[in-house]
């Protein structure tokens, strides 16, 4: 199986990152500097795409096929070099996964710094940050010098939502190769064949998600992830009191919370942990003395910021459902024919299709978009789900 085989619906993006590694390998092997090699084995990427589309695993893929060993194809997928890319191990490779809100400037001055050194392997020092786009334009301004004036063996692989998400100092740097989504097709069949869902269900789960791996995934296997998936589209969806609907913005905005505390929770005191050994205070009830407690605070400065994204994703993915819910209801006012994607709710779909208009639709389905450009300006989730709601009553 090849580093390639993973990646679900991207045949053209796939094209091209093979045609790379096998120029990186001729750059490297002949010591050549050919121009058009150098052309196609581009020192900056900017892979963009949509969440759930799988940036990170094809830019890993990527990052394997260079340092892979097989002498017939880059990208083996069963070497041990292929491998320990695969598994996160291998020395030469550094993804930088962002958990915070904003990725720091010392943080980027690192990778800089590292991204000067010559590979161990001796291939290529690839440095794959998973959220480009979350970096202030200081750290932007930082990461260009380096990109504009790369050593001969190090690659930068920049992945992000939208190209516009970055600079157009460094999008114009970069080689650009963007994702698409893909199908509800592609997508059930990857649950089929990799996690041994049945047909049906993986089909439901990939169109219930749109196309979002991760999600489909999660709402194929665990029955309890559906269930509350349609409790919150049903009162969402059926609230018409301004008192109701103030009260379910706080619910939803509860639960998110709460959703995000238990995904952080472990995490943390797992950052806490380390941190307290690596500084040589690992037991139980030792207090810190103050010098090193200003560490302390920092680390937990960042993960209240960790906790804010992940309530925001939380949030972001009630108001995707949302959306698809009432494109169902547009697409039956309008006398489309096409199944609807919320079968479990399929008859308040009706029900609402019926009773309103497809104008007042596409208002509600203009509300949820509001809602959600809010969120990603920062607007308190709060305020933002009560004026959304409000929006959304019957
Ligand atoms: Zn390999």
């Amino acid at each position: 199986m090849s580093v390639w085989d993973q990646i679900v619906g991207q045949k053209a993006a796939v094209a091209v990152f093979e045609a790379a590694a096998r120029a990186a390998r001729s750059l490297r092997e002949a010591g050549s500097d050919d121009a058009a090699l150098a052309r196609q084995m581009a020192h900056a990427w900017l892979i963009t795409g949509p969440a759930g589309a799988g940036r990170s695993v094809a830019a890993l893929a990527f990052a394997a096929a260079l340092q892979c060993e097989d002498p017939q194809t880059p990208g083996c997928g069963t070497c041990p070099e292929c491998n320990r890319v695969l598994k996160n191990t291998h020395p030469d490779v550094k993804v930088v996964t962002t958990e915070r809100l904003i990725i720091k400037i010392d943080e980027i001055a690192s990778l800089v710094t590292l991204a000067q050194q010559a590979p161990a392997g001796g291939k290529w020092r690839v440095i794959l940050m998973e959220d480009a786009d979350r970096m202030v334009e200081r750290s932007s301004n930082l990461l260009l010098k380096a990109i504009e004036e790369p050593p001969p063996r190090t690659v930068w692989l920049l992945c992000t939502t939208q190209p516009g998400d970055v600079l157009p100092t460094i999008r114009s740097r970069c080689r650009h190769l963007s994702l698409v989504t893909p199908s509800v097709e592609e997508v059930a069949q990857l649950l089929v064949e990799r996690e041994g869902i049945a047909p049906d269900t993986a089909r439901q789960a990939a169109a219930m998600s749109q196309s979002h791996i991760g999600v489909a995934k999660s709402l194929a296997s665990d029955p309890a992830e559906l269930e509350r998936r349609r409790k919150i589209l049903l009162s969402a969806t059926t609230t018409s009191s301004v008192g109701e609907a103030a009260l379910l913005a706080q619910q939803l905005v509860d639960a998110a919370k709460a959703d995000a505390s238990k995904r952080a929770e472990e995490k943390d005191q797992q950052e806490l942990t380390e941190l307290r050994r690596s500084l040589g205070y690992d037991q139980e009830g030792t207090r810190l003395p103050p010098t090193l407690k200003a560490q302390e605070t920092a680390l937990k400065a960042d993960q209240k910021r960790r906790a804010t994204r992940y309530l925001r994703d939380s949030l972001d993915r009630v108001l995707l459902n949302l959306l698809g819910f009432y494109r169902d209801v547009y697409l039956l006012q309008c006398g489309a024919q096409v199944s609807v994607i919320n079968v479990d709710l399929e008859e308040t779909i009706v029900t609402l299709a019926r009773g309103s208009s497809a104008a007042r639709t596409l208002a509600r389905l203009d509300a949820i978009r509001k809602a959600r450009q809010r969120l990603g300006a920062n607007v308190t989730p709060l305020l933002t789900m009560e004026a959304m709601m409000m929006d959304l009553r019957q």
